[in-house]
């Protein structure tokens, strides 16, 4: 018996899969994240746990949180999930199915899922990225996932696009989320007198030739390239797989990304630097956390 218990936990739903040997996703259970209380939220994991189980036996369970996380303490604190502040994930999951249980952020698993079995297949030092509502990310190098000191190393969207920027929800200022994430494009469009409704509106517009999507899109992709050739080039990176719902913008999106790159890999190990939109869709975070106890 090869197959696992796949966890993924983030702000909007929580979802368990089974998934084999292969990174193949057999079934998924996934309902919405309750906001009333730290036991709710358990509930209904607990019972997603259990109409998994009930399909057959498993191995273990690999868990990928929103973060932040405790590796070492198990515990986590999801920004997006009020009532959970150092709820010990790691002990309950482990004391409900009585299995080895692993836990990671859910950026790395989505770059450990795309490493296995998405677009990173074959790359050795990879990024992965989610622009969404936030930004998120992790890294695979040489091969194997990259936790940090406390399992919170690849937040890419907290890396600073620009020192003297606006104030971003972590308490910084000008980490990249505050120009390219979809809520934040979309904001700055508007204040240029676009009047669309969110990023996948932005995407049509600037397909469309819209001048102030075409911008807010150059400006997004200019702070993106900023993180993205930095990170390669302290980390010797060969690709950047990017997924979550901004990159559903293809082209619009790639094409300027691109284009702002070549501004800042000028360093020989870092001009061949591929860039490339992610596999997996929503299976890259259940993928990923089977990959953590594979
Ligand atoms: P979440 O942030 O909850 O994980 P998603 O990954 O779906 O959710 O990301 C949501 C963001 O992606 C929103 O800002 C939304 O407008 C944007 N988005 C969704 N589809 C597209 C698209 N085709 N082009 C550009 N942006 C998109
Ligand atoms: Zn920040």
């Amino acid at each position: 018996m090869s197959t696992v218990l796949a966890l993924d936990i983030g702000g909007t739903k929580i979802a368990v899969g089974i998934v084999d040997a292969e990174g193949t996703v057999l079934q998924r259970f996934q309902l919405p994240t309750p906001r009333d209380s730290a036991e709710a939220a358990w509930r209904v994991t607990a019972d997603l746990i259990g109409q998994a189980r009930s399909v057959g036996p498993v191995r273990a369970v690999g868990i990928a949180s929103a973060g932040p996380v405790a590796l070492h303490a198990g515990t986590i604190s999801p920004v997006n999930i009020a009532v959970w502040r150092d709820f010990p994930i790691v002990a309950r999951v482990a004391e409900l199915t009585g299995l080895p249980v692993r836990l990671g952020g859910d950026g790395l698993c989505m770059a450990l899922g795309e490493h296995w079995r998405g677009a990173g297949r074959g790359a050795q030092f990879l990024l992965g990225m989610v622009v969404s509502t936030g930004i998120g990310g992790g890294l695979v190098l040489d091969g194997v996932p990259y936790d940090g000191r406390t399992g919170n190393a690849g937040h890419v969207g907290h890396m600073v696009a620009d020192a003297d920027g606006e104030p971003c929800v972590c308490g910084g200022h000008g980490c990249v989320e505050t120009l390219a994430s979809g809520p934040r494009m979309t904001r700055w469009a508007q204040q240029q007198g676009w009047t669309g409704a969110d990023a996948k509106d932005l995407a049509a517009s600037a397909t469309a030739g819209d001048a102030v999507a075409l911008a807010a899109f150059r400006r997004g992709t200019r702070a993106l390239a900023a993180v993205i050739a930095s990170t390669a080039a302290v980390c010797d990176l060969d690709l950047v797989v990017i997924g979550g719902g901004v990159a559903n913008a293809g082209d619009v999106l790639f094409g300027p990304l691109r284009e702002a790159l070549t501004r800042h890999t000028g360093l020989s190990f870092i001009r061949d630097l591929r860039v490339v939109p992610a596999d997996l869709g929503g299976d890259a975070g259940l993928v990923g956390a089977a990959a953590l106890v594979r």
